[in-house]
């Protein structure tokens, strides 16, 4: 094993043809455990020349690989799955060592992950082509799809297993070879997981690892033989990823931030939406793209769901994940995380909101990142608590009138990934699916994120591109289709006797 356990500081290699190896890198960032503050890890933040190494391995390995019939390479996926599966509760602690999640969280995160390994088993029935005779008199027509090549990936921190799982199962199965950029702040996951590649029976080259920031990413999206690049991140990151891919010559797709709005209609069934909202506002310390970031209580909503929601999450356990599982929430991923987080609640409160649960308070007694669930009520459309992606356990509420209100609201807002309702009204709910422009949409669901089998359907700033992740869409995003149209000619001469054909068999 490349990554080491316990108290002992690694230096994370690069995965090139099968082999870890150091970087050339000369700068190294560092790995924590959000819980202790304790390194964990040294990675390198390499730099084009070893891109360029992880790439050429990939491209080499891709001249073979592609000619493998792709039922064989299903065949090496459902090794993978078997392998993910003995090695579950091994690869979540991991999760809850670099990034903090609680362990029943990380276990649900590698679930999702290990449900896109199922999707890709099902690849071959995904990459049939079409076809139709006589589409002119004596011409045949029939489309097959293509693997593109090297395919690079870039994913964010705060889902170790469960995103880089997305892209690469789904790239590989179609064909392609792959290189994968984990987060710089939680590489060890993508690591062990690799090590289950290899042991499933993947050639050396199809998957690389390559580890960095800025330098790093910008080095794959210019390498000449990279033919799509998957980005998961923040939506500033996303927009540079997208606009710089495809001046490249390369497919994008590219997933971004949000603020998810979650609308509270007076005739919800309140207890089950507090325990909802809390869940989906909390979990994962607020650290999820899919998070209920925004409550908007219509009318009378507010006074029923606001201080049993306050009394609620103020009741939550927080603290070390490592060695504890009876925590509901742990810290958040890095102390400069930390910092961002705090700072937009100073500004939250600076901005006249009503902070009615004040997670600076919370004391743990550990050197870990951590914040409790804060809540503002009485927020208003213009500030930044509303506006902006706060990435962390603090839930804004901006009370409205009605539904068109809030519906307003929505579509006023930036992003476009999630939003919600809680109602028992199906009109209400009809409206708001139909009227409200976001991407994931639920109904009495608080984290509306889709399984393997559907696509990752974020909108306006939360994706740039046109072939999402996920689903049948990233069959497609991963495959290029050739066209092939045959005209069979009456034979002039219309002797059968001098068709070779029936000469052999006669
Ligand atoms: P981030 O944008 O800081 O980093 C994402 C990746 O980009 C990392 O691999 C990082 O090394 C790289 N990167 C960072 N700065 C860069 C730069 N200047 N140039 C080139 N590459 C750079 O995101 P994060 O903080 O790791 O993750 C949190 C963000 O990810 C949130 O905004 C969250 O909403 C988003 N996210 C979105 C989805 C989705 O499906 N839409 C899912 C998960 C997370």
């Amino acid at each position: 094993m490349v990554v080491t356990q316990g108290n002992i500081t690694t230096t994370c290699k690069l995965l090139i043809d099968g082999n870890w190896v150091d970087s050339k890198a000369t700068e190294f960032g560092e790995v924590n455990n959000p819980s202790t503050g304790e390194l964990i890890a040294k990675v390198p933040m390499c730099k084009p020349d070893d891109v360029d190494r992880a790439v050429q391995a990939a491209q080499k390995a891709f001249l073979e690989w592609r000619e493998v019939p792709v039922v064989e390479r299903a065949r090496i996926m459902f090794r993978f799955k078997s392998l993910l599966d003995a090695r579950y509760e091994d690869i979540a602690r991991c999760v809850v060592r670099e990034h903090g999640k609680t362990l029943a969280e990380a276990k649900a995160s590698v679930m999702r992950g290990i449900e896109v390994v199922e999707f890709a088993c099902g690849v071959p029935s995904m990459i049939m082509g079409e076809s139709m005779e006589n589409i002119a008199r004596n011409v045949d027509v029939e489309t097959v799809r293509h693997p593109l090549g090297v395919c690079a990936g870039i994913t964010p921190f705060n889902f170790p297993a469960m995103v880089p799982l997305w892209m690469y199962p789904v790239a590989i199965t179609c064909g392609n070879t792959f290189v994968l950029k984990p987060s710089e702040k939680v590489p060890l996951t993508s690591m062990m997981i690799a090590e289950l590649l290899k042991e499933a029976g993947l050639p050396d080259g199809v998957f690389n690892i390559v580890h960095g920031g800025k330098d790093c990413v910008n080095a794959l999206l210019t390498h000449p033989l990279i033919k799509a690049i998957s980005f998961v991140g923040s939506t500033a990151i996303a927009k540079h990823v997208y606009e710089t891919g495809t001046k490249n010559g390369k497919r994008v797709q590219a997933a971004g931030g949000a603020k998810n709005h979650i609308i509270i209609m007076p005739d919800a069934d309140m207890d089950q939406t507090v325990q909802a909202l809390q869940a989906s506002a909390f979990g994962c310390a607020g650290e999820r793209c899919m998070a209920g970031s925004l409550a908007v209580p219509v009318g009378d909503a507010a006074e029923m769901l606001i201080p049993r929601l306050v009394e609620s999450a103020s009741k939550m356990r927080v603290g070390p994940t490592d060695n504890e599982e009876n925590v509901d929430m742990g810290p958040l991923v890095s102390s400069e995380h930390l910092k961002k987080v705090t700072s937009l609640i100073d500004k939250g409160a600076s901005e006249g909101a009503d902070l009615v649960l004040d997670g600076r308070k919370l004391k743990v007694d550990s050197k870990g990142y951590f914040l409790g669930p804060t809540i503002f009520d009485k927020a208003k459309a213009d500030m930044s608590i509303v506006r902006e992606e706060i990435f962390g356990p603090v839930l804004s509420c901006v009370r409205v009138n009605d539904i068109e209100e809030a519906i307003a609201l929505g579509n006023n807002c930036e992003f476009g990934n999630g939003a919600v309702i809680y109602t028992r009204s199906g009109h209400a709910a009809r409206e708001f699916k139909h009227r409200f422009n976001a991407g994931m949409i639920g109904i009495n669901v608080g984290v509306p994120a889709p399984m393997a089998w559907f696509p990752f359907t974020g909108w306006n700033a939360s994706f740039f591109g046109d072939l999402h992740i996920q689903g049948k869409e990233s069959v497609q995003f991963y495959t290029q289709q050739k066209m092939t149209m045959t005209r069979w000619f009456q034979s002039s001469n219309q002797n059968q006797f001098h068709d070779p054909i029936w000469k052999a068999k006669s």
